[in-house]
Protein backbone atom coordinates (compact mmCIF):
# COMPACT_ATOMS: atom_id res chain seq x y z
CA UNK A 1 0.00 0.00 0.00
CA UNK A 2 1.21 3.27 -0.92
CA UNK A 3 2.11 6.31 1.32
CA UNK A 4 -1.47 7.23 3.13
CA UNK A 5 -3.91 10.56 2.81
CA UNK A 6 -4.80 12.13 5.80
CA UNK A 7 -8.60 10.27 4.79
CA UNK A 8 -7.16 7.13 4.98
CA UNK A 9 -4.97 7.87 8.02
CA UNK A 10 -8.38 9.12 9.67
CA UNK A 11 -10.29 6.04 8.75
CA UNK A 12 -7.31 4.07 10.30
CA UNK A 13 -8.41 5.97 13.49
CA UNK A 14 -11.67 5.07 13.24
CA UNK A 15 -11.45 1.57 12.50
CA UNK A 16 -9.66 0.75 15.63
CA UNK A 17 -12.24 1.01 18.88
CA UNK A 18 -9.71 2.54 21.27
CA UNK A 19 -9.61 2.61 24.99
CA UNK A 20 -9.04 6.64 25.73
CA UNK A 21 -10.11 8.78 29.04
CA UNK A 22 -10.65 12.05 28.69
CA UNK A 23 -11.96 14.35 31.22
CA UNK A 24 -13.48 11.15 32.94
CA UNK A 25 -15.56 10.38 30.25
CA UNK A 26 -14.40 7.14 27.32
CA UNK A 27 -14.06 9.02 24.12
CA UNK A 28 -15.97 7.44 21.36
CA UNK A 29 -14.29 8.68 18.10
CA UNK A 30 -10.74 10.20 18.89
CA UNK A 31 -11.25 11.86 15.36
CA UNK A 32 -14.01 14.03 16.12
CA UNK A 33 -13.05 14.82 20.08
CA UNK A 34 -13.24 18.68 20.63
CA UNK A 35 -10.00 18.10 22.63
CA UNK A 36 -8.07 15.75 19.89
CA UNK A 37 -9.78 16.12 15.97
CA UNK A 38 -7.60 19.17 15.96
CA UNK A 39 -4.36 17.10 16.39
CA UNK A 40 -5.68 14.30 14.21
CA UNK A 41 -6.34 17.15 11.63
CA UNK A 42 -2.92 17.95 11.30
CA UNK A 43 -1.47 14.45 11.13
CA UNK A 44 -4.17 14.14 8.35
CA UNK A 45 -2.63 17.24 6.70
CA UNK A 46 0.86 15.86 6.89
CA UNK A 47 -0.18 12.78 5.58
CA UNK A 48 -1.62 14.84 2.54
CA UNK A 49 1.41 16.45 1.64
CA UNK A 50 2.78 13.05 0.94
CA UNK A 51 0.41 13.08 -2.23
CA UNK A 52 1.07 16.87 -2.93
CA UNK A 53 2.29 16.69 -6.66
CA UNK A 54 4.58 19.43 -6.05
CA UNK A 55 6.23 17.62 -2.63
CA UNK A 56 5.68 14.00 -3.78
CA UNK A 57 8.76 13.28 -4.47
CA UNK A 58 10.87 15.14 -1.34
CA UNK A 59 8.04 13.40 0.78
CA UNK A 60 8.26 9.56 -0.38
CA UNK A 61 10.83 7.28 -2.15
CA UNK A 62 10.25 3.70 -3.67
CA UNK A 63 9.43 0.59 -1.75
CA UNK A 64 12.33 -1.85 -2.11
CA UNK A 65 9.52 -4.64 -1.46
CA UNK A 66 6.53 -3.64 -3.35
CA UNK A 67 7.61 -0.67 -5.45
CA UNK A 68 5.08 1.73 -4.28
CA UNK A 69 5.89 5.46 -3.00
CA UNK A 70 6.30 5.15 0.90
CA UNK A 71 6.83 7.66 3.46
CA UNK A 72 10.69 9.01 2.87
CA UNK A 73 11.16 9.10 6.93
CA UNK A 74 10.88 5.02 6.49
CA UNK A 75 14.08 4.93 4.32
CA UNK A 76 16.63 2.96 6.12
CA UNK A 77 19.51 5.70 4.67
CA UNK A 78 22.60 3.92 3.06
CA UNK A 79 24.75 7.28 1.62
CA UNK A 80 25.42 10.80 2.90
CA UNK A 81 22.47 11.72 0.36
CA UNK A 82 20.37 9.24 2.23
CA UNK A 83 20.25 10.87 5.07
CA UNK A 84 19.57 14.67 3.69
CA UNK A 85 16.74 13.43 1.56
CA UNK A 86 15.33 12.60 4.98
CA UNK A 87 16.17 15.66 6.52
CA UNK A 88 14.28 17.49 3.41
CA UNK A 89 11.72 15.61 4.21
CA UNK A 90 11.50 16.12 7.89
CA UNK A 91 11.42 19.78 7.35
CA UNK A 92 8.84 19.98 5.39
CA UNK A 93 6.28 18.02 8.40
CA UNK A 94 7.97 20.11 10.71
CA UNK A 95 7.70 23.78 8.86
CA UNK A 96 3.95 22.92 8.60
CA UNK A 97 3.65 22.27 12.18
CA UNK A 98 5.85 25.24 12.94
CA UNK A 99 7.91 22.92 15.38
CA UNK A 100 5.23 22.11 17.73
CA UNK A 101 4.01 18.51 16.74
CA UNK A 102 7.52 16.83 18.42
CA UNK A 103 5.91 13.76 17.90
CA UNK A 104 4.94 13.77 14.18
CA UNK A 105 5.12 10.21 12.66
CA UNK A 106 8.91 10.33 11.41
CA UNK A 107 10.14 10.20 14.80
CA UNK A 108 9.27 6.32 15.58
CA UNK A 109 9.61 5.94 11.81
CA UNK A 110 13.20 6.71 11.92
CA UNK A 111 13.42 4.68 15.11
CA UNK A 112 12.39 1.82 13.46
CA UNK A 113 13.98 1.82 10.15
CA UNK A 114 17.44 2.32 12.40
CA UNK A 115 16.33 -0.90 14.08
CA UNK A 116 15.56 -2.74 11.11
CA UNK A 117 19.17 -1.74 9.34
CA UNK A 118 20.16 -3.64 12.64
CA UNK A 119 17.88 -6.26 12.98
CA UNK A 120 21.22 -9.04 13.76
CA UNK A 121 20.91 -7.22 16.92
CA UNK A 122 17.76 -8.30 18.33
CA UNK A 123 18.27 -11.94 16.90
CA UNK A 124 21.83 -12.15 19.07
CA UNK A 125 20.17 -14.50 21.93
CA UNK A 126 16.79 -15.33 20.37
CA UNK A 127 17.08 -15.07 16.63
CA UNK A 128 12.97 -15.32 15.44
CA UNK A 129 13.55 -11.39 16.99
CA UNK A 130 15.84 -10.52 14.17
CA UNK A 131 12.81 -11.49 11.72
CA UNK A 132 9.80 -10.63 13.94
CA UNK A 133 12.12 -6.98 13.90
CA UNK A 134 12.10 -6.48 10.23
CA UNK A 135 8.83 -7.47 9.32
CA UNK A 136 7.31 -5.28 11.88
CA UNK A 137 9.42 -2.48 10.32
CA UNK A 138 7.96 -3.41 6.49
CA UNK A 139 4.25 -3.66 7.92
CA UNK A 140 4.14 -0.18 9.10
CA UNK A 141 6.31 1.36 6.11
CA UNK A 142 4.03 -0.14 3.74
CA UNK A 143 0.94 0.54 5.74
CA UNK A 144 2.36 4.05 6.55
CA UNK A 145 1.24 3.80 9.99
CA UNK A 146 1.47 6.11 12.92
CA UNK A 147 3.08 4.82 16.24
CA UNK A 148 3.14 6.43 19.57
CA UNK A 149 6.09 5.41 22.57
CA UNK A 150 5.87 5.27 26.17
CA UNK A 151 9.31 4.62 27.28
CA UNK A 152 8.85 5.64 31.01
CA UNK A 153 7.84 3.58 34.03
CA UNK A 154 5.76 5.43 36.28
CA UNK A 155 7.68 5.59 40.08
CA UNK A 156 7.02 6.02 43.25
CA UNK A 157 9.41 7.28 44.48
CA UNK A 158 13.12 8.47 43.05
CA UNK A 159 16.23 6.58 43.98
CA UNK A 160 19.55 8.98 44.84
CA UNK A 161 21.29 6.37 42.35
CA UNK A 162 19.35 8.04 39.63
CA UNK A 163 18.38 4.79 37.90
CA UNK A 164 14.95 3.60 37.38
CA UNK A 165 12.81 3.02 40.33
CA UNK A 166 10.91 -0.38 39.42
CA UNK A 167 7.91 -0.38 41.33
CA UNK A 168 6.88 -3.67 41.91
CA UNK A 169 2.51 -3.45 40.90
CA UNK A 170 3.46 -0.32 38.96
CA UNK A 171 6.25 -0.61 36.57
CA UNK A 172 5.23 -2.12 33.21
CA UNK A 173 6.03 -6.23 33.48
CA UNK A 174 5.93 -9.76 32.00
CA UNK A 175 3.73 -11.73 33.80
CA UNK A 176 3.47 -14.24 31.95
CA UNK A 177 4.57 -16.07 28.58
CA UNK A 178 2.19 -18.22 26.58
CA UNK A 179 1.76 -19.82 23.43
CA UNK A 180 0.19 -16.80 21.65
CA UNK A 181 2.57 -14.43 23.35
CA UNK A 182 3.38 -12.29 26.72
CA UNK A 183 1.17 -10.77 29.01
CA UNK A 184 2.21 -7.70 30.50
CA UNK A 185 0.99 -5.61 33.49
CA UNK A 186 1.70 -1.74 34.71
CA UNK A 187 1.74 1.97 33.82
CA UNK A 188 4.00 3.75 31.51
CA UNK A 189 4.45 7.42 30.65
CA UNK A 190 3.94 9.77 28.38
CA UNK A 191 2.76 8.38 25.30
CA UNK A 192 2.56 11.42 23.51
CA UNK A 193 -0.02 10.75 20.25
CA UNK A 194 -1.36 8.32 22.06
CA UNK A 195 -5.02 8.40 21.17
CA UNK A 196 -4.15 9.48 17.66
CA UNK A 197 -1.89 6.73 16.63
CA UNK A 198 -2.86 3.34 15.06
CA UNK A 199 -0.03 1.64 17.29
CA UNK A 200 1.86 1.98 20.47
CA UNK A 201 5.59 0.85 20.97
CA UNK A 202 7.31 -0.17 24.29
CA UNK A 203 10.75 -0.16 24.91
CA UNK A 204 13.34 1.16 27.68
CA UNK A 205 15.14 4.45 26.90
CA UNK A 206 18.76 4.79 26.02
CA UNK A 207 20.90 4.61 29.39
CA UNK A 208 17.59 2.50 31.22
CA UNK A 209 20.52 0.80 33.12
CA UNK A 210 18.39 -2.26 33.80
CA UNK A 211 20.29 -4.72 35.87
CA UNK A 212 19.33 -8.99 36.01
CA UNK A 213 16.50 -7.97 38.41
CA UNK A 214 15.21 -6.24 36.18
CA UNK A 215 14.72 -9.17 33.73
CA UNK A 216 10.93 -8.93 34.07
CA UNK A 217 10.53 -5.06 33.36
CA UNK A 218 12.96 -5.85 29.75
CA UNK A 219 10.81 -5.91 26.95
CA UNK A 220 10.39 -4.12 23.74
CA UNK A 221 7.27 -4.36 21.81
CA UNK A 222 4.61 -2.94 19.51
CA UNK A 223 0.99 -3.50 19.55
CA UNK A 224 -2.13 -2.00 18.26
CA UNK A 225 -3.65 0.78 20.31
CA UNK A 226 -7.23 -0.54 20.00
CA UNK A 227 -5.66 -4.09 21.65
CA UNK A 228 -7.75 -5.45 24.76
CA UNK A 229 -7.01 -3.89 27.99
CA UNK A 230 -4.71 -1.13 26.81
CA UNK A 231 -6.17 1.98 28.16
CA UNK A 232 -4.75 5.63 27.77
CA UNK A 233 -5.48 8.39 30.52
CA UNK A 234 -4.85 11.90 28.46
CA UNK A 235 -4.29 15.01 30.32
CA UNK A 236 -6.60 18.13 29.84
CA UNK A 237 -6.81 18.92 26.30
CA UNK A 238 -4.94 22.38 25.51
CA UNK A 239 -7.60 22.76 22.08
CA UNK A 240 -9.57 24.79 23.97
CA UNK A 241 -12.26 24.48 21.64
CA UNK A 242 -11.79 28.53 20.35
CA UNK A 243 -10.95 29.67 16.87
CA UNK A 244 -7.93 29.76 14.83
CA UNK A 245 -7.10 33.33 15.62
CA UNK A 246 -7.78 33.25 19.26
CA UNK A 247 -5.66 30.14 19.66
CA UNK A 248 -3.63 29.71 16.27
CA UNK A 249 -1.78 26.73 17.23
CA UNK A 250 -3.68 25.11 20.60
CA UNK A 251 -6.54 24.54 17.54
CA UNK A 252 -4.15 23.33 15.30
CA UNK A 253 -1.53 21.38 16.73
CA UNK A 254 -2.81 19.46 20.16
CA UNK A 255 -0.83 16.43 19.84
CA UNK A 256 -1.98 15.21 23.72
CA UNK A 257 -0.04 13.09 26.05
CA UNK A 258 -1.37 10.05 28.09
CA UNK A 259 -0.72 7.66 31.17
CA UNK A 260 -0.33 4.34 29.77
CA UNK A 261 -2.30 1.48 31.71
CA UNK A 262 -1.86 -2.28 30.57
CA UNK A 263 -4.23 -4.28 32.00
CA UNK A 264 -3.19 -7.94 31.78
CA UNK A 265 -2.71 -6.70 28.02
CA UNK A 266 -1.60 -10.16 25.34
CA UNK A 267 1.47 -9.21 22.99
CA UNK A 268 1.53 -11.63 20.16
CA UNK A 269 5.07 -13.45 20.08
CA UNK A 270 5.45 -12.03 15.95
CA UNK A 271 5.46 -8.64 18.09
CA UNK A 272 8.01 -9.08 20.79
CA UNK A 273 11.43 -7.62 19.45
CA UNK A 274 13.16 -7.65 22.86
CA UNK A 275 12.50 -9.89 26.27
CA UNK A 276 14.28 -10.23 29.08
CA UNK A 277 17.58 -9.56 28.10
CA UNK A 278 18.88 -6.29 29.61
CA UNK A 279 22.02 -6.44 27.94
CA UNK A 280 20.28 -5.90 24.94
CA UNK A 281 17.40 -3.86 26.25
CA UNK A 282 20.13 -1.41 27.73
CA UNK A 283 21.86 -1.24 24.70
CA UNK A 284 19.42 -0.98 22.28
CA UNK A 285 19.60 2.66 21.26
CA UNK A 286 23.37 2.94 21.28
CA UNK A 287 24.32 0.39 19.56
CA UNK A 288 21.68 0.16 16.60
CA UNK A 289 22.15 3.80 16.38
CA UNK A 290 18.05 4.90 16.65
CA UNK A 291 18.99 7.64 19.24
CA UNK A 292 21.10 9.28 16.72
CA UNK A 293 18.06 8.66 14.08
CA UNK A 294 15.64 9.93 16.43
CA UNK A 295 18.15 13.33 17.04
CA UNK A 296 18.46 13.70 13.40
CA UNK A 297 14.38 14.10 13.54
CA UNK A 298 14.36 16.33 16.79
CA UNK A 299 17.20 18.31 15.13
CA UNK A 300 14.50 18.85 12.08
CA UNK A 301 12.01 20.30 14.38
CA UNK A 302 14.29 22.26 16.67
CA UNK A 303 15.18 24.27 13.03
CA UNK A 304 11.50 24.53 12.35
CA UNK A 305 10.92 25.38 15.59
CA UNK A 306 13.86 28.35 16.06
CA UNK A 307 12.65 29.64 12.39
CA UNK A 308 9.51 30.13 13.74
CA UNK A 309 10.24 31.76 17.08
CA UNK A 310 12.56 34.04 15.71
CA UNK A 311 9.74 34.91 13.08
CA UNK A 312 7.31 35.97 15.51
CA UNK A 313 10.22 37.91 17.76
CA UNK A 314 11.03 39.92 14.59
CA UNK A 315 7.32 40.88 13.53
CA UNK A 316 6.58 42.14 16.95
CA UNK A 317 9.48 43.96 17.35
CA UNK A 318 8.56 45.80 14.46
CA UNK A 319 5.19 45.64 15.17
CA UNK A 320 5.77 47.68 18.43
CA UNK A 321 8.85 49.60 16.65
CA UNK A 322 10.98 48.72 19.76
CA UNK A 323 13.00 46.54 16.87
CA UNK A 324 16.04 49.38 16.84
CA UNK A 325 16.91 49.68 20.67
CA UNK A 326 19.74 47.91 21.40
CA UNK A 327 18.62 45.51 24.12
CA UNK A 328 15.88 43.65 21.26
CA UNK A 329 18.83 43.95 19.30
CA UNK A 330 20.67 41.41 21.66
CA UNK A 331 17.60 39.33 22.31
CA UNK A 332 17.08 38.85 18.45
CA UNK A 333 20.68 38.17 18.04
CA UNK A 334 20.69 35.94 20.57
CA UNK A 335 17.52 34.16 19.10
CA UNK A 336 19.64 34.01 15.62
CA UNK A 337 22.44 32.31 17.00
CA UNK A 338 19.92 29.49 18.14
CA UNK A 339 18.56 29.21 14.89
CA UNK A 340 21.67 28.86 13.00
CA UNK A 341 23.02 26.77 16.09
CA UNK A 342 20.55 24.07 15.40
CA UNK A 343 21.27 24.19 11.45
CA UNK A 344 24.67 24.04 12.28
CA UNK A 345 24.77 21.02 13.98
CA UNK A 346 21.85 19.18 11.69
CA UNK A 347 24.38 20.03 9.07
CA UNK A 348 27.10 18.36 10.62
CA UNK A 349 25.63 15.23 12.03
CA UNK A 350 25.13 14.73 7.81
CA UNK A 351 28.45 15.95 6.45
CA UNK A 352 30.23 14.03 9.19
CA UNK A 353 27.69 10.59 9.05
CA UNK A 354 29.58 7.40 8.83
CA UNK A 355 28.31 4.12 8.00
CA UNK A 356 28.00 1.96 10.92
CA UNK A 357 28.89 -1.82 11.44
CA UNK A 358 25.40 -2.21 10.38
CA UNK A 359 25.77 -0.68 6.64
CA UNK A 360 23.08 2.39 7.92
CA UNK A 361 24.23 5.88 7.72
CA UNK A 362 24.64 6.96 11.13
CA UNK A 363 24.32 10.92 11.67
CA UNK A 364 27.11 12.23 13.67
CA UNK A 365 26.81 11.69 17.25
CA UNK A 366 27.75 14.53 18.90
CA UNK A 367 26.22 17.12 16.81
CA UNK A 368 22.83 15.47 16.78
CA UNK A 369 23.01 14.85 20.92
CA UNK A 370 24.54 18.65 21.06
CA UNK A 371 21.08 20.22 19.54
CA UNK A 372 19.05 17.54 21.53
CA UNK A 373 20.93 19.05 24.66
CA UNK A 374 21.56 22.48 23.84
CA UNK A 375 17.59 22.66 23.44
CA UNK A 376 16.49 21.77 26.51
CA UNK A 377 17.35 25.02 27.89
CA UNK A 378 17.50 27.14 25.03
CA UNK A 379 14.25 26.80 23.94
CA UNK A 380 12.99 28.28 27.64
CA UNK A 381 15.60 31.34 26.89
CA UNK A 382 13.96 31.59 23.76
CA UNK A 383 10.29 31.66 25.64
CA UNK A 384 11.78 34.31 27.66
CA UNK A 385 13.11 36.27 25.34
CA UNK A 386 9.77 36.69 23.60
CA UNK A 387 8.02 37.60 27.12
CA UNK A 388 10.52 40.04 27.24
CA UNK A 389 9.86 41.67 23.98
CA UNK A 390 6.57 41.08 24.04
CA UNK A 391 5.29 42.63 27.87
CA UNK A 392 1.89 44.14 27.85
CA UNK A 393 1.40 43.36 24.60
CA UNK A 394 0.55 39.67 25.52
CA UNK A 395 -2.22 41.15 27.87
CA UNK A 396 -3.74 43.01 25.27
CA UNK A 397 -5.53 40.42 23.02
CA UNK A 398 -9.13 40.94 22.45
CA UNK A 399 -11.17 38.19 20.79
CA UNK A 400 -12.69 38.06 17.91
CA UNK A 401 -16.29 39.47 19.69
CA UNK A 402 -14.23 42.08 20.43
CA UNK A 403 -13.50 43.13 17.22
CA UNK A 404 -17.34 42.84 16.41
CA UNK A 405 -18.75 44.68 19.54
CA UNK A 406 -19.45 47.77 20.88
CA UNK A 407 -16.03 48.68 21.90
CA UNK A 408 -14.67 47.98 18.22
CA UNK A 409 -13.97 51.59 17.27
CA UNK A 410 -11.70 52.14 20.51
CA UNK A 411 -9.75 48.72 20.07
CA UNK A 412 -9.27 49.62 16.26
CA UNK A 413 -7.94 53.60 17.15
CA UNK A 414 -6.02 52.55 19.92
CA UNK A 415 -4.45 49.50 19.68
CA UNK A 416 -3.09 49.98 16.05
CA UNK A 417 0.78 50.97 16.03
CA UNK A 418 2.74 52.61 13.29
CA UNK A 419 3.24 49.15 11.50
CA UNK A 420 0.52 47.13 12.11
CA UNK A 421 -3.56 47.66 12.43
CA UNK A 422 -5.30 46.76 15.63
CA UNK A 423 -6.38 43.72 14.01
CA UNK A 424 -3.00 42.58 12.99
CA UNK A 425 -1.29 43.21 16.01
CA UNK A 426 -3.65 41.19 17.76
CA UNK A 427 -3.22 38.10 15.42
CA UNK A 428 -0.22 38.19 15.70
CA UNK A 429 0.27 39.00 19.73
CA UNK A 430 -2.42 35.89 19.88
CA UNK A 431 0.10 33.38 18.35
CA UNK A 432 3.27 34.56 20.12
CA UNK A 433 1.09 34.14 23.53
CA UNK A 434 0.39 30.72 22.38
CA UNK A 435 4.24 30.32 21.83
CA UNK A 436 4.86 32.19 25.07
CA UNK A 437 2.57 31.98 27.77
CA UNK A 438 -0.72 29.99 26.96
CA UNK A 439 -1.25 25.84 28.27
CA UNK A 440 -0.33 24.99 24.94
CA UNK A 441 2.74 27.09 24.64
CA UNK A 442 3.79 26.37 28.43
CA UNK A 443 3.84 22.71 27.27
CA UNK A 444 5.89 23.26 24.74
CA UNK A 445 8.45 24.55 27.07
CA UNK A 446 8.11 21.29 29.15
CA UNK A 447 7.95 18.99 26.44
CA UNK A 448 11.57 20.90 25.05
CA UNK A 449 13.39 20.24 28.93
CA UNK A 450 12.06 16.98 29.06
CA UNK A 451 10.97 14.61 26.09
CA UNK A 452 13.95 13.04 25.45
CA UNK A 453 14.14 12.25 29.28
CA UNK A 454 15.83 14.65 32.04
CA UNK A 455 18.94 17.08 32.00
CA UNK A 456 20.96 14.36 34.07
CA UNK A 457 20.64 11.50 31.39
CA UNK A 458 20.99 13.83 28.33
CA UNK A 459 24.60 14.75 30.13
CA UNK A 460 25.19 11.44 30.76
CA UNK A 461 24.64 10.27 27.03
CA UNK A 462 26.55 13.33 25.29
CA UNK A 463 29.19 12.27 28.03
CA UNK A 464 29.31 8.61 26.77
CA UNK A 465 30.27 9.36 23.43
CA UNK A 466 32.36 12.50 23.61
CA UNK A 467 36.19 11.53 22.70
CA UNK A 468 37.10 13.25 25.81
CA UNK A 469 40.76 11.99 25.42
CA UNK A 470 41.40 14.26 22.76
CA UNK A 471 41.16 17.11 24.94
CA UNK A 472 43.23 15.46 27.88
CA UNK A 473 45.66 14.63 25.79
CA UNK A 474 46.19 17.95 24.73
CA UNK A 475 46.52 19.22 28.31
CA UNK A 476 48.77 16.48 29.16
CA UNK A 477 50.79 17.57 26.33
CA UNK A 478 50.63 21.15 27.53
CA UNK A 479 52.03 20.42 31.10
CA UNK A 480 54.46 17.96 29.57
CA UNK A 481 55.57 21.10 27.96
CA UNK A 482 55.89 23.22 30.89
CA UNK A 483 57.99 20.60 32.60
CA UNK A 484 60.53 21.07 30.07
CA UNK A 485 60.77 24.74 30.14
C1 LIG B 1 5.47 17.03 27.29
C2 LIG B 1 6.19 15.74 27.43
C3 LIG B 1 6.06 14.77 26.45
C4 LIG B 1 6.69 13.54 26.58
N1 LIG B 1 6.51 12.59 25.62
C5 LIG B 1 7.00 11.34 25.82
C6 LIG B 1 6.73 10.29 24.89
O1 LIG B 1 6.08 10.50 23.86
N2 LIG B 1 7.19 9.06 25.17
C7 LIG B 1 7.91 8.79 26.31
O2 LIG B 1 8.29 7.66 26.51
N3 LIG B 1 8.19 9.76 27.19
C8 LIG B 1 7.76 11.02 26.97
N4 LIG B 1 8.05 12.00 27.88
C9 LIG B 1 8.58 11.57 29.19
C10 LIG B 1 10.00 11.85 29.38
O3 LIG B 1 10.72 10.81 28.82
C11 LIG B 1 10.20 11.99 30.89
O4 LIG B 1 9.51 13.14 31.30
C12 LIG B 1 11.64 12.12 31.26
O5 LIG B 1 12.31 10.91 31.00
C13 LIG B 1 11.83 12.46 32.72
O6 LIG B 1 11.19 11.51 33.53
P1 LIG B 1 10.12 11.98 34.59
O7 LIG B 1 9.16 12.90 33.93
O8 LIG B 1 9.59 10.80 35.30
O9 LIG B 1 10.98 12.91 35.54
P2 LIG B 1 11.37 12.68 37.04
O10 LIG B 1 12.13 11.43 37.16
O11 LIG B 1 10.18 12.87 37.90
O12 LIG B 1 12.35 13.89 37.26
C14 LIG B 1 11.90 15.19 37.69
C15 LIG B 1 13.12 15.99 38.07
O13 LIG B 1 13.77 15.36 39.18
C16 LIG B 1 15.10 15.04 38.83
N5 LIG B 1 15.42 13.71 39.39
C17 LIG B 1 14.68 12.61 39.33
N6 LIG B 1 15.27 11.58 39.96
C18 LIG B 1 16.42 12.07 40.41
C19 LIG B 1 17.49 11.49 41.14
N7 LIG B 1 17.47 10.24 41.56
N8 LIG B 1 18.54 12.27 41.42
C20 LIG B 1 18.56 13.56 41.02
N9 LIG B 1 17.57 14.15 40.35
C21 LIG B 1 16.53 13.42 40.05
C22 LIG B 1 15.16 15.02 37.30
O14 LIG B 1 16.45 15.33 36.81
C23 LIG B 1 14.15 16.08 36.95
O15 LIG B 1 14.71 17.36 36.94
C24 LIG B 1 7.48 13.26 27.74
C25 LIG B 1 7.61 14.24 28.72
C26 LIG B 1 6.99 15.47 28.58
C27 LIG B 1 7.16 16.49 29.68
Amino acid sequence: MPARSGQQYLDGLRAQDRNVWLGGERVKDVTTHPGLAGGARAIAMLYDMQHDPALRDEMTYVSPSTGDRVGLSFIVPRTREDLERRRVMMLHWARATCGMMGRSPDFMNVTFAAWAGAAEYFGRNRREFAANIQRYYEHIREHDLTLTHSLINLQRSRTVTGSFNLAEETALRVVRETDAGVVVRGARVLATLGPISDEIAVYSPRLGRMTETHSPYAINFAIPCGTPGLKFLCRESFDLGRSAFEHPLGSRFEEMDCVVFFDDVLVPWERVFLLGDVDLINGTGLTTHSSMHSAHQGAAKNVAKCEFVLGIALLMTQTLGNAHLPHSEERLGELMMYTELMKGCMRASEADARLDEWGVMCPAPLPVETTRNLFMTAYPRMIEILQLLGSSSFMITPTAADFAGPLAPEIEQYLATDTASARDRVKLFRLAWDVAGSAFGSRQVLYERFFASDPLTRARAMAAVYPKTQVTDRVREFLRKSDDT
